[in-house]
């Protein structure tokens, strides 16, 4: 699933083609991946404008429109965001097309159908069921130790899932939050309250280290991730436990260990992420 590294790889490799274009025509080939408006109402309000600018939030990328309108796309599970030729032959699981006035098109395809298309007034987020309560970006000034470390107080929940919890900070999803807390050297299936200060202080780091390195990589392509190009990113070859099941962990050695933390498929190093205390 892309997580924030991916989409902002996404957002950033279509700046330079489609800020300025007009939609001219949008095709929709699965209805119910527009979410909140009828697909006539969604197509009428797409056609003849213009896209200004191209935004993220958490997992979300936000397409903002000289109509006042923000197309709000939400990948999910294997949803790709492709700027290709608008005749190009439409792929099976092509769920939306939006048409360019100079004959190119975002091709928006997803194999398992579960990516989501919101069309709100710009700030009407709450519209978007996926932003209600949405936590701080974890890249932002907002998202301090003070804020993590009051986050996690009293909470009784596995700091995995925790982590993957979108309203206490937004974009992190299994791959980053297995990342993040190898390199904080904490277990994933401790509870969030558990952690002292400097355990607290290590995860802030090591969350926006983990999550910065992801994008200046361009994302981790494991399976359907590719950017608005098409091309994959580069991750994948940094990652120190995530999907490496019985690989040597690269600090200790250890051969890392799958296993299911927060109903998630969890990779650990069993030596430098022990469960205490
Ligand atoms: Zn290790």
């Amino acid at each position: 699933m892309p997580e924030l590294p991916e989409v902002e790889t996404i957002r950033r490799s279509l700046i330079g083609k489609v800020v300025g274009r007009t939609i001219t025509a949008v095709e929709v080939h699965l209805a119910k991946a527009i979410k909140n408006v009828p697909e006539e109402e969604f197509v009428h309000r797409l056609v003849g404008t213009a896209i200004r600018e191209l935004g993220r939030r958490g997992k979300h990328l936000i397409v903002y429109l000289s109509s006042g309108d923000a197309l709000v796309v939400h990948l999910r599970m294997t949803g790709q965001l492709l700027y290709l030729p608008a005749d190009l032959r439409r792929h099976k699981h092509t769920s939306a097309v939006f048409i360019f006035e100079n004959g190119q098109a975002l091709h928006f395809v997803d194999q398992r159908k579960f990516g989501c298309l919101h069309l709100v007034a710009v700030g009407q987020w709450s519209e978007v069921s996926s932003m209600r309560g949405i936590g701080p970006e974890p890249l932002s000034d907002e998202f301090t130790v003070k804020y993590l470390a009051q986050a996690l107080a009293g909470r009784s929940g596995r700091i995995k899932a925790l982590l993957l919890d979108q309203t206490l900070v937004a974009g992190i999803g299994n791959i980053y939050a297995d990342e993040s807390l190898f390199r904080a050297g904490i277990h994933p299936a401790r509870p969030a309250s558990s952690l002292n200060r400097t355990e607290v202080e290590g995860l802030h780091h090591a969350i926006r280290e983990v999550l910065a390195e992801g994008i200046a990589h361009r994302g981790t392509t494991v399976r359907d991730y590719y950017d608005g190009e098409g091309k994959a990113g580069e991750f994948q070859e940094r990652l120190a436990v995530y999907g490496r099941g019985n690989l040597p962990c690269p600090r200790c050695g250890t051969p890392v260990v799958r296993s299911r933390v927060a109903g998630r498929g969890t990779y650990i190093c069993p030596n430098c992420q022990v469960v205490r205390p």
